[in-house]
């Protein structure tokens, strides 16, 4: 059986990459797929682990190359996920987690009809706002600018299979739904397409 794509979305500040590191962790049968983008690194994030940081210029190189499965634009800067981090993982069975935005999640489900796409969310608008000013890690212009992102994220709502809702403190609620459906896949009919014949012995 080929693996599944499971991609998870959500604003920033919704706790994506708190949630599946912590899915990782669990040490199911997951690869992470690492992004390329051209924004600059922030404290602590590593070269090639939390993202590959490449320059605008090679990035459009990859784009014009077919290098990536799905890209988009956020907020100025360009996020992709190289076809070498998601296709020979699904191949050889291994389910692979995305963590992106709507725009390359569409395109990812536009691929991929058994892509599962999960929508994680905070509490509330206001708790996303706290959240993002909370981190302090950006200029008032880009909070501002990833809070309208997040408006228009959440419009997309309906398109994605299920949604989670991270409130404070359960996060570990959140990443226990998230290994359910992750769970669930295996026993949907049309990931077993060849099941019946199978069953039948033919
Ligand atoms: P951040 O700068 O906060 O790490 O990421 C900004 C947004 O880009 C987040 O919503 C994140 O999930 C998304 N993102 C990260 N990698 C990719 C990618 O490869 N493709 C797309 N389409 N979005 C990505």
């Amino acid at each position: 059986m080929k693996g599944t794509v499971f991609v998870l979305s959500g604003p920033a500040g919704s706790g994506k990459s708190t949630v599946r590191q912590r899915l990782m962790d669990k040490g199911l049968n997951f690869h992470y797929s690492v992004s390329d983008t051209t924004r600059k690194p922030r404290e602590g994030e590593v070269n090639g682990v939390d993202y590959t940081f490449i320059t605008k210029k090679q990035f459009e190189e990859g784009i014009k190359n077919g290098v990536y499965y799905e890209h988009a634009n956020y907020t100025g800067e360009y996020y992709g996920t190289p076809v070498s981090q998601l296709l020979p993982y699904i191949e050889s069975g291994v389910n692979v987690i995305l963590e992106i935005e709507v725009d390359g999640a569409m395109q990812v489900k536009a691929k991929d009809k058994n892509a599962v796409l999960v929508m994680l969310l905070p509490p509330s608008y206001r708790v996303l706002e706290e959240r993002l000013r909370g981190r302090g890690t950006e200029s008032e212009e880009k909070i501002l600018r990833r809070l309208n992102r997040a408006k228009d994220e959440i419009r997309l709502f309906d398109r994605y299979d299920y949604f989670l809702l991270n409130e404070d403190g359960k996060i570990d609620e959140c990443v226990k739904q998230l290994q359910m459906i992750a769970e669930t896949q295996q026993y949907k009919t049309k990931n077993n397409p060849d099941f019946p014949s199978k069953f039948l012995g033919i």
